[in-house]
């Protein structure tokens, strides 16, 4: 038998990984490229959130074609101190405007504000009705174990439009500022995003009024190295897959 290095091992091991093998889903259940156009949905509590914690495997979806929506539970109302949350929303909407362009994705943003975030039946209804209009083959959400109330009640919304619209997209689970906001987050799929890092990062830093630049590299900047470590490549992302939904088509390694 040819003897493997340690980079091929990784990378077998890290298709397997990202691909189907993890969590018993077989190879046929999830192919290793998509000969169709994908619907994928991106929720977040606020502008930045789907860019931090998924830009990578975003700009490497629209790059291949593929159709994306981010969807804003807020406009970050109150993100910025010592300015009305009218202000702060019309700057971070042109902010979250801006990285849209920069990924190639269309923005929706769903009406709840910024640190006020709530569920309510009202709400549950609203997000049922967009994912019904949508039908998204694929839900990214955030993950719900976050010290952040506004990313808890993001994540909540999403499961139960999922769990009332009979279940029926791939659903994952990404982590934001892990340790300080996302806790006991143990990614079932990487995606490398080495290719589109920096794609990822203009999308991040676009938003200027959040200094996203500045506290980039203590805390997502280190999560993609990190995930990169695990996953044999410079610069992964990291999901959690619901072992009860389809197995979504995750971009393979590169
Ligand atoms: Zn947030």
């Amino acid at each position: 038998m040819k003897k493997m290095n340690r980079r091929k091992i990784l990378k077998i091991s890290g298709a397997a990984i990202s691909g189907s093998f993890v969590t018993g889903h077989s190879m046929a259940k999830a192919p290793r490229i998509s000969s169709k156009k994908l619907k994928i949905l991106v929720t977040g509590a606020h502008p930045d959130d789907p860019e931090t914690g998924c830009g990578g495997v975003i700009a490497r979806y629209t790059a291949e074609g593929h159709d994306v929506k981010l969807l804003y539970l807020t406009r970050g109302e109150a993100g910025i101190q010592g300015i009305s949350h009218d202000e702060s929303a019309k700057i971070r909407t042109k902010e979250a405007n801006e990285a849209n362009k920069i990924l190639k994705t269309n923005p929706v943003f769903f009406g709840q504000i910024d640190g006020d975030t709530m569920i309510t039946k009202k709400w549950y209804e609203k997000m049922i009705n967009i994912i019904k209009a949508e039908s998204p083959d694929i839900i990214f959400t955030q993950w719900p174990i976050d010290t952040h109330r506004d990313h808890r009640i993001c994540s909540i919304l999403v499961y139960d439009a999922w769990l009332n619209t009979g279940s029926n997209s791939a659903l994952y689970y990404y982590e934001v500022m892990t340790g300080e906001q996302s806790q006991n987050f143990h990614p079932s799929d990487y995606v490398d995003i080495t290719p589109v890092v920096e794609t990822k990062w203009k999308a991040c830093f676009i938003h200027k009024s959040q200094k996203i630049d500045e506290m980039y590299p203590d805390s997502h900047g280190k999560m993609e190295v990190f995930r990169g470590m695990e996953f044999g490549c410079k610069y992964a992302e990291g999901f959690v897959h619901h072992q009860q939904s389809p197995v979504g088509y995750l971009p393979g390694p590169v």
